[in-house]
């Protein structure tokens, strides 16, 4: 006999595992009723990974989002201006000069 626990070989006349120590006469129901809790478990944890990847998956869309948006922003109107330049960004020597420049000759 297969022990359910442990699965290892049993001799058929043990009441008890040899291996675990579990009990091998059950009955059917009890069989039954424990494979229906493994089976169990093992679907809700494999849902829980699941949810997790999911999870997981929009976590990373939407970061991945805001980072794209981040570089590929539509830039202000004025810059769209040809020719236009703020005024911080122009080097103070090409800066307009307001007086006019008088030649004399
Ligand atoms: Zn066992």
């Amino acid at each position: 006999m297969i022990c359910m626990n442990c699965k290892k070989q049993t001799p058929d006349a043990e009441v008890h595992c040899r291996h675990c120590g579990v009990r091998l006469d059950l009955t059917f129901d009890e069989i039954s009723a424990k494979l229906g809790k493994q089976i169990h478990s093992e679907q809700q944890d494999r849902t829980e990974a699941f949810i997790r990847w999911v999870l997981l998956f929009v976590m990373i869309l939407v970061c991945g989002g805001v980072i794209f948006k981040s570089f590929w922003a539509t830039p202000p109107v004025t810059t769209l201006t040809p020719g236009y330049m703020p005024l911080h960004t122009i080097p103070i020597q090409w800066q307009p000069i307001h007086q006019p420049l008088v030649i004399r000759e």
